[in-house]
């Protein structure tokens, strides 16, 4: 069977100092937001509702594990690991991480994202949105621990709180 068209490599992403000389690595979040609502759009209109949230958790799953891979695969260490994690994100213009709770031995995590690129700003929706990072941090601390999380987004700024903060549950 042929490979598929669309796999994810690092590849794809591109030698950004040849192809933006002017422009840089960056662009403005309206238009990163853009892409991800209008996605959800028409991921939705297709394929209903939670379908749509379990495609945008298992790309935010993908997504961690390939970014575990690439930046952070090195640190064995629990703490290092969450410190060069915490920079990462901060220099990236993804969020401002914090853990409120890490009971490592439990596998049981409260974590924060403040300014989070995905919601932050947002009008107040009553419901939380960051499916995509749900994924994405179930991606990270699996690729980390060996183990599978559930993650969920209890608080999100469009549920009027003013930071996003998700559950981690290690899957016994
Ligand atoms: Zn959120």
């Amino acid at each position: 069977m042929p490979d598929r068209k669309y796999r994810f490599s690092w590849e794809l992403i591109g030698d950004l100092a040849l192809g933006r000389p002017n422009l840089g690595p960056s662009t403005r979040l309206e238009i990163y937001r853009l892409m991800q609502f209008t996605f959800r759009d028409v991921l939705e209109q297709h394929y209903g509702t939670e379908q749509t949230d379990q495609l945008f958790y298992q790309a935010g799953h993908l997504a961690g594990t390939e970014f575990y891979r690439q930046y952070l695969s090195e640190i064995k260490e629990f703490n290092a690991f969450i410190k060069s994690l915490q920079s990462s994100l901060k220099d990236m213009g993804m969020g401002i991480l914090r853990v409120e709770k890490a009971d490592v031995a439990q596998g049981s995590f409260i974590l924060s994202v403040s300014e989070d690129l995905d919601c932050s700003g947002l009008p107040e929706l009553h419901y939380e949105i960051c499916t995509y990072d749900e994924g994405f941090i179930a991606g990270l601390l699996e690729s980390f621990t060996g183990h599978q999380f559930k993650v969920k987004e209890i608080d999100c700024w469009c549920t009027g709180d003013r930071t996003c903060r998700f559950s981690a549950e290690l899957i016994p």
